[in-house]
């Protein structure tokens, strides 16, 4: 193995370094736990802390089986291009020069699935049964994504030095299980951490928001409108996740992190759990919502869609083409790494337009909430902090990657996320 391939010791560590790692992978299961109870007591408040159900009403072995069930559905859509419509993209170069492939039907697996549950719907599938058994059903996901995340550190020690990610590489067991010690974990061609990233959580966030839909219509007889909005919002999101692919491709969590237990759970867990807490809190607790409330939620939802949206696309075709037509325009700075920066559209006006874009978003989708509770708000409230703690850690590889450029970049677009405010 070449000595440039193999990927240098990590000396800065994220997330609280060891401690974090020991205390995160059981206070990150405690807390969906913990808003998963909240979200079912009458008055859905945080404190005092809800009652802890018996044993029998969090395991469940057949919710265990039915999330194998769907990760082997969202497996073979994944690994079916001949069935599964869709292009094959190239990742980013990697330490050895190489590029992996990646399928891109994730949207074409969406719509499979949408044919699959209206088919089984239709035959009198009972949706409602999400509702019902969220913590069973959320307890056998983090068991999956714990016993995953222990099968990718082994098969990591295995792999070789190329292949390490730059951020998982303490030598520190413990960390580097945490963080993910192997950047681009694959069974043959199948890519495990992109697989999860996209598929059976994102999907299964819809999934879980339109079993809520149909709770609602179970127990009242129709949706709400609050349960419409949300749904549709989270619905959009998901799609447009989906339809642009490719667009993870570029992402720190591909390009940065090794697949561990803080992504495998992550992926498999928290997103499809906690973020659809807004329409699990409205079965319980509905809301009435007026046009004029609901027509000024979505004008924001849209508005947040529209730059974050545009300010993705704009970095990712200029990062694969920056002579393409629509990029080729806009002034950026030279780094030494032959890579430059934009300095002008959305890129100049804030230093993260695509995380301003994603926290309008957030913050509409727990508005059809109502303001009684703060339940509903925890995605917007935890979104915010993760984004400034992912733009902390987003900038300081960006000084690392560029030194001088990048401190002129931050001189010349001074505000990180909101103009004028941070
Ligand atoms: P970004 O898409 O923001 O990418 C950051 C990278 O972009 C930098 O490392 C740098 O990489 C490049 N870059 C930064 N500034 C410039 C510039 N001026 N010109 C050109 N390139 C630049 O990273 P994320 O992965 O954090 O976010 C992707 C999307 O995912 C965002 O919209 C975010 O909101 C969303 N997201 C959503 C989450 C959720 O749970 N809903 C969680 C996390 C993210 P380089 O120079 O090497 O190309």
């Amino acid at each position: 193995m070449p000595e440039k391939h193999k990927v240098p010791r990590t000396t800065e560590l994220e997330f609280g370094g060891t401690l974090g790692a020991l205390c995160l992978p059981v206070l990150l299961p405690l807390t969906v736990l913990y808003l998963l109870l909240s979200c079912r007591t009458p008055d859905a408040s945080l404190l005092p802390p809800p009652p802890l159900p018996p044993l029998a009403q969090l395991w469940l072995p057949e919710t265990l089986l039915l999330l194998l069930g769907w990760g082997a559905l969202q497996g073979g859509l994944y690994h079916s291009p001949s069935a599964v419509p869709g292009g094959v993209a190239e990742g980013m170069v990697l330490r050895d020069g190489s590029r992996l492939k990646y399928p891109i039907n994730g949207f074409s697996a969406l719509l499979i699935t949408g044919g699959i549950l209206s088919v089984a719907l239709h035959c009198g599938l009972p949706l409602g049964y999400i509702h019902d058994h969220m913590l069973p059903l959320a307890v056998s996901a983090g068991i999956i994504s714990l016993t995953l995340s222990l099968l990718l550190y082994l098969k990591s020690l295995c792999a070789p030095a190329s292949a390490i990610a730059p951020g998982g590489n303490t030598g520190n067991p413990l960390y580097d299980f945490f963080m993910g010690h192997e950047l681009n974990p694959r069974i043959g061609s199948f890519d495990l951490k992109y697989f999860c990233e996209l598929r059976p959580g994102l999907i299964g966030w819809v999934l879980i928001n339109l079993a809520m839909l149909m709770k609602e219509v179970e127990l009242r007889g129709s949706p709400s409108l609050a349960m419409i909005l949300v749904n549709a919002f989270q619905l959009l999101y998901v799609v447009d996740a989906l339809w642009n692919e490719e667009a993870v491709l570029t992402t720190m969590d591909i390009v940065q992190d090794g697949f561990g237990f803080m992504l495998a759970f992550g992926d498999l867990a928290w997103v499809p759990f906690t973020y659809s807490l807004q329409a699990h809190f409205l079965v319980t607790h509905p809301r009435e919502l007026s046009a004029l409330g609901a027509t000024a939620i979505a004008a924001l939802n849209a508005l947040g869609y529209f730059i974050f949206r545009r300010a993705n696309s704009e970095k990712n075709l200029f990062r694969r083409d920056p002579s393409a037509p629509r990029v080729s325009g806009l002034e950026t700075i030279a780094t030494a790494t032959g890579k430059r920066l934009l300095v002008s559209g959305w890129w100049g006006f804030v230093r993260h337009p695509n995380y301003l874009g994603d926290l309008m978003m957030a913050l509409a989708w727990s508005l059809p909430c109502g303001l009684s509770h703060l339940l509903p708000y925890f995605y917007v409230l935890y979104f915010a902090a993760l984004l400034v703690h992912r733009e902390a850690r987003d900038e300081r590889q960006c000084l690392r990657k560029y030194g001088l450029a990048w401190e002129r970049y931050c001189e010349r677009v001074p505000y990180r996320i909101i103009p004028y405010l941070y």
